[in-house]
């Protein structure tokens, strides 16, 4: 899987995307991600990006000729078009099902992910090479940098030898429509507040019982409306 990010602050993304686990992975190869600066794509000597909104109003927009020119040099680069996903308040809330639609596009697959900025982006060029448009969520942020780091992450960890196995990702919250079940580490005994029990027992069938357990029980106090859709499916699974 190949990400390219557009964005007016790759060095924003780099930080992020040179730590950690994504880090490690991109070192290693198992993930190739790009951030483009969209000022390159300008042709102009001040390098112009935006301009004011025609009609008026407050802020500038970016324009569409260098964002244009940046997706021109990565459709070059890949030999085909890109799948471009507009990080943007208007667009569909992004959920877990969603990250892994995007993580299994295949390995040939490459992101496209628009970062907006100011008052967002000339909407000629978004008609013209978006394919979806994606949201964290109802709130407004100055630019699309933080949405597209969300987004690359949640999609990288679930791509091929970035985590040690599949199981890392799939016990987690929200991938099966759960959340997990609450973990523990050393020492044993912590204040005075003990491990459960069970956890020291070295029993893989009881342990696995507990978390079920435990993860049902989580759901339910903290996201009820989660554990009433799973159990809708459950329901249409069995007729
Ligand atoms: N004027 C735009 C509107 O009202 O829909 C908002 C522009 S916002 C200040 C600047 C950029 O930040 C957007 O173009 C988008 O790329 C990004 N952005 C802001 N909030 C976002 C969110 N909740 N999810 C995804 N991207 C967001």
């Amino acid at each position: 899987m190949r990400i390219e990010i557009a964005t007016l602050f790759p060095e924003m993304c780099e930080a992020y995307l040179s730590s950690s686990i994504i880090g490690r992975a991109r070192k290693s190869g198992a993930l190739e991600i790009h951030c483009r600066n969209i000022r390159d794509y300008t042709t102009d000597k001040h390098r112009r990006v935006d301009d004011k909104p025609f009609g008026g109003g407050m802020g500038m927009v970016m324009q569409a000729d260098p964002i244009h020119r940046c997706w021109k040099a990565v459709c070059e680069e890949l030999g085909k078009n890109p799948y471009v996903i507009y990080l943007s308040p208007q667009g569909k809330t992004l959920t877990q099902n969603t990250a892994v639609r995007l993580s299994q596009m295949g390995e040939e697959e490459c992101l496209f992910l628009l970062c907006g900025h100011y008052e967002g982006v000339d909407q000629r060029i978004l008609d013209k090479i978006v394919d979806e448009e994606i949201s964290i969520g109802d709130y407004v942020l100055t630019g699309g940098e933080l949405p597209a780091l969300v987004l690359t992450d949640a999609i990288a960890r679930m791509c091929h030898g970035v985590l040690p196995s599949a199981l890392a990702f799939e016990e987690e919250s929200h991938f099966s429509g759960l959340l997990e079940y609450p973990q523990y580490t050393r020492p044993e005994i912590w204040e005075g507040e003990a491990v459960p029990e069970i956890l020291l027992s070295g029993h893989h069938v009881k342990i696995e019982q507990w978390r079920r357990e435990e993860s049902l029980r989580v759901t339910r106090e903290k996201r009820p409306d989660m554990l009433e859709k799973w159990n809708r499916k459950d329901e249409e699974s069995e007729t």
